[in-house]
């Protein structure tokens, strides 16, 4: 069976957290999270970031420092991961749904302005398979309304826009290095800013609630409790992990292209013939190579596929159910204006296999399989 998906493993990772164990430390902020924060704010020239424990906690703690009150509205796609929506539900945010841009997946950007009103708080692009969303016309919209951008990027680690980080451009990004994603630590995330302003609140309420980090720093000679908080930080053993993956950034990155690009050259001629759509990736945009999909007629034809691909020995998925559908969206949220392209969309996409170490020969298994079904 050639699974959907396997988390990296390019080498170096036992090493690193063999060591992690011998320096005695395993507790957060210890060496590997502050090498791994600062690789990528080298990197991606970001002012902060904050190895947390997920993109979700990092997407909470976000939704925390845009100080979201009961109420208040917040502009998201439908179509993506619960996650973006549960961080400002437990603050009690109103989720408003925009659709999507039947090219990139992506929500679309002339669709905002007809969402705000005087309640809204914050836009949430999320960018779809690392895929930027029109980031200029989204900041611009944001500055005139007032409103705070917190950029869901966890399939958009080391994907730019326009030459800027994805992550990097709003007032808050938030990364996933969950096993599914580029680069990994199991379970864990990061959540970036570039305004100083935010630090010491960030700080404390990933610390419980506590000064702790300035005392570490030697800025005060106890801690204390400060304000509200929580655990948003994860352990050294996971930093470990991470931080081999992100020195070998290159060699994962160079490999997912090379699987993504195969995919896509060969299967441009059932593109051609109209029986698949492929994935477009704007001029301003430099992805990921974090997935590779492909969109059929409808989700008859999905499932068939689906299906045919599974007893052939390929496992395909697909996703989402769109938010504004689902139980939990029904309750706490509401689309604003028409679903023309969310559901519609949303059915008739698969994923296909996408993973560092998937061999080259699987993925010309997975590209022959496609071309011999006969149920587009
Ligand atoms: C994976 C993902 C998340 C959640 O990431 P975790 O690190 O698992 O919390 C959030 N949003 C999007 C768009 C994702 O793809």
């Amino acid at each position: 069976m050639i699974d959907f998906n396997r988390p990296a493993y390019v080498g170096r990772e036992l090493e690193y957290i063999k060591n992690a164990v011998h320096r005695g430390m395993l507790c957060g902020d210890g060496e590997y999270t502050k090498r791994c924060s600062a690789w990528m704010e080298e990197r991606f020239h970001a002012g902060h970031v904050m190895l947390t424990t997920s993109c979700t906690h990092a997407l909470e703690m976000a939704a925390y420092l845009c100080e979201i009150e009961p109420g208040d509205e917040v502009i998201m796609p439908s179509y993506t991961f619960v996650s973006t929506a549960d961080a400002f539900v437990l603050r009690q945010a109103k989720i408003v749904f925009v659709d999507i841009r039947p090219d990139t997946m992506n929500m679309d950007e002339k669709l905002i302005e007809q969402a705000i009103t005087d309640r809204t708080k914050v836009i949430v692009p999320v960018h779809y398979a690392g895929v930027a969303c029109e980031m200029d016309t989204i900041m611009k919209i944001a500055r005139k309304y007032g409103l705070k951008v917190v950029e869901d990027a966890a399939q958009g680690v080391d994907a730019f826009y326009k030459g800027k980080a994805l992550g990097t451009i709003g007032d808050f990004g938030c990364y996933s290095f969950h096993e599914t994603k580029n680069y990994t630590m199991g379970e864990g995330g990061a959540l970036l800013y570039n305004d100083d302003r935010y630090q010491e609140k960030a700080e404390i309420l990933r610390e419980k609630g506590t000064d702790r980090s300035k005392f570490f720093r030697g800025q005060v000679d106890k801690y204390r409790w400060m304000d509200y908080g929580s655990s948003y930080l994860p352990s050294e053993l996971n930093a470990a992990y991470l931080f081999a993956q992100l020195e070998e950034r290159e060699k994962i990155y160079n490999k997912r292209m090379e699987i993504y690009e195969y995919y896509h050259r060969n299967l441009a001629h059932l593109a051609a013939e109209g029986k698949i759509e492929q994935p477009f990736v704007p001029e301003e945009c430099i992805h990921n190579a974090h997935m590779y999909y492909i969109k059929v007629h409808d989700m008859e034809v999905r499932t068939r596929l689906i299906r045919y691909l599974r007893e052939k020995g390929i496992c395909s998925v697909f996703h989402y159910v769109p938010l504004h559908s689902a139980p939990a969206g029904v309750k706490y949220g509401r689309f604003a204006g028409e679903d023309v392209y969310t559901t519609k969309e949303s059915e008739r996409l698969v994923r296909l296999p996408m993973f560092y170490n998937l061999d080259m020969e699987d993925v010309k298994y997975v590209t022959d399989t496609i071309d011999q079904f006969d149920g587009f």
